[in-house]
């Protein structure tokens, strides 16, 4: 199997390429049959990817197949994903291979350049420890990285409010017992000196709190 095919295989199995186009490129293959081996080879040759539960589960196999050979999780990981914070352990099989290579610093705490020291995949993190509890992850190319070495990060998490607002495509908030805790205070605090015209409803949807309870974060801070 070639690194390339293999990359296309793994794409379709995390969910990063579209059904159709997968199964055009799968049946244009004629060399997978003794890398998949015969029976999950003829699943995906055979199967109707416009069946939602049938792809699922191809999907399934076929990571479990190709997982076999890996030693770490980067192929399996989307482009871009969420991994929570504890959890199922999840991010122990993670951050066991990637390791931080740079810090952003400043006033943009929560992002890195990560590369897993097993494939040499980079991957640019938002660690994001207040209103959601997880890691965001976008796979980025080498060249990518070495711009990030150089002083350029790509625009994806560069602001609190768009890791924020990722955080909502993915996960529900942490729903806090406390309404003026002091992460959804600072977290406030960060979004309006990011971008002072930022509204209220906006803050409220970026924090998953109330337009009310909003209102009285950014007041608390001082305005
Ligand atoms: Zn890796």
């Amino acid at each position: 199997m070639t690194a390339e095919q293999l990359s296309k295989l793994w794409a379709f199995a995390r969910g990063d390429i579209a059904e159709i186009s997968f199964e055009k490129w799968f049946l244009g293959q004629n060399d997978l049959e003794a890398p998949l081996g015969e029976g999950l080879h003829w699943s995906l040759a055979s199967a109707d990817y416009r069946d939602r539960d049938v792809v699922w589960k191809l999907r399934k196999s076929l990571a479990q197949h190709l997982g076999a050979h890996e030693k770490c999780e980067c192929a399996s990981i989307r482009d871009l994903a969420a991994i929570p914070m504890g959890g199922d352990g999840l991010d122990e099989r993670v951050f066991a291979t990637i390791e931080n290579v740079r810090d952003h610093g400043g006033d943009i705490w929560w992002l890195h350049l990560s590369k897993c020291s097993e494939c040499g995949q980079h991957w640019m993190i938002a660690q994001e420890e207040r209103i959601f509890d997880q890691y965001f992850l976008r796979r980025i190319s080498d060249k990518v990285a070495e711009g990030v070495l150089a002083g350029t990060w790509p625009d994806e998490f560069i602001t609190y409010e768009r890791v924020l607002n990722i955080g909502n495509t993915f996960a529900t908030p942490c729903v806090f017992s406390d309404a003026m805790s002091g992460s959804l205070i600072w977290s406030a605090e960060e979004l309006r000196k990011a971008r002072p015209e930022i509204t209220v409803d906006e803050t409220a949807r970026s924090l998953g709190v109330t337009s009310k309870n909003a209102n009285r974060l950014l007041r608390a801070n001082g305005s």
